[in-house]
C-alpha cells in the first residue's frame, strides 16, 4: 500500500546504515580521536555487522526486528554508543509492537520513541554536543514535514537534512556529556562523532525510503 513503510524497507535501512558506517567508519573514528578515544567508527562497524547477521532471516514483525537490532547493538558495541543506539532501537521496537508495516504516523511514533529512549538513557540536552543534537532536530523536522502533508520519504528526507545541520552545529559546542566532556573547552572546534553517525542513520532511512531511481537509459 502506498504510504506505508514495509519490513523490507526497514531491513534496507539497516543495510544502508551498515554500508554507511563501513564507508565513513574511518572518518567517525577520526572525529572520535579528536575528542574521545578513537573507537566510534570501529564500534559501529562491529555493531552493524553483527546486526545484519542477526536479522537474517528478518523477524516477522517490525517490533521484533527493531528489538533484535537493539539487543545486538547492546551486546556487541561497548562504550557509550552501544547502549545509546541499542536503547534507540529497543524503544523503537517496543513502540512498533507486532505491526508488520508502518504507516507514516506509525513511523514517526517509532522514531520518536527511539529518540526519547536515547534521552532517557543518556540524559543529554540539546547543546550538550551529542548524537541528540542531530536526532532531536531530525525528529522535529520530521513532525513539521508530516504536519505539512509530506509523505514518509519526503518527511525523512527533511529529517536527514536537519540531522546534518544539527551535526554541523556541534562543532563550536563544548561537550557536556560523555567522554568528550572530560576535555572541557578543548572539545570546542570539533564535530561530535555521535552526531555524525546519527546523521548517517537518518540519511540511511531517507535513502531506503526514496523512490527507486529512474531506470537507466535504454541502450541506443
Ligand atoms: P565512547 O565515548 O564510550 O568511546 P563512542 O565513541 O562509540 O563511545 O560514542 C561516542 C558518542 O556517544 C559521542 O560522540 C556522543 O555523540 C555519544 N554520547 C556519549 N554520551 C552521551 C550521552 N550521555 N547522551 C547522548 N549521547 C552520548
Ligand atoms: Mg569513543
Amino acid at each position: 500500500m502506498a504510504g506505508t513503510v514495509t519490513q523490507d524497507q526497514l531491513v534496507g535501512w539497516l543495510a544502508a546504515f551498515r554500508d554507511a558506517v563501513h564507508e565513513h567508519g574511518a572518518h567517525l573514528t577520526e572525529l572520535d580521536s579528536a575528542i574521545g578515544d578513537a573507537d566510534h567508527g570501529s564500534n559501529l562497524v562491529r555493531g552493524m555487522d553483527a546486526v545484519m547477521a542477526a536479522v537474517q532471516p528478518p523477524p516477522d514483525s517490525v517490533g521484533a526486528l527493531l528489538k533484535k537490532v537493539g539487543m545486538t547493538l547492546v551486546t556487541s558495541v561497548g562504550g557509550a554508543s552501544g547502549p545509546l543506539y541499542g536503547t534507540f532501537f529497543l524503544r523503537a521496537g517496543t513502540a512498533a509492537d507486532n505491526a508488520t508495516e508502518l504507516d507514516v504516523a506509525g513511523l514517526a511514533a517509532v522514531l520518536r520513541a527511539g529518540v526519547e529512549g536515547v534521552v532517557a538513557r543518556g540524559k543529554a540536552d540539546l547543546g550538550d554536543k551529542t548524537m541528540y543534537d542531530a536526532l532531536g532536530p531530525a525528529l522535529e523536522a520530521l513532525d513539521t514535514a508530516l504536519a505539512d502533508g509530506a509523505d514518509a520519504a519526503g518527511a525523512v528526507r527533511a529529517a536527514a537534512d536537519a540531522a546534518a545541520r544539527g551535526r554541523d552545529a556541534t562543532e563550536p559546542m563544548q561537550a557536556l556529556k560523555g567522554r568528550a566532556s572530560y576535555l572541557g573547552e578543548r572539545s570546542i572546534g570539533h564535530v561530535d562523532p555521535g552526531s555524525a553517525s546519527a546523521t548517517l542513520l537518518v540519511e540511511a532511512l531517507a535513502r531506503a525510503l526514496a523512490d527507486p531511481p529512474a531506470d537507466p537509459p535504454a541502450d541506443p
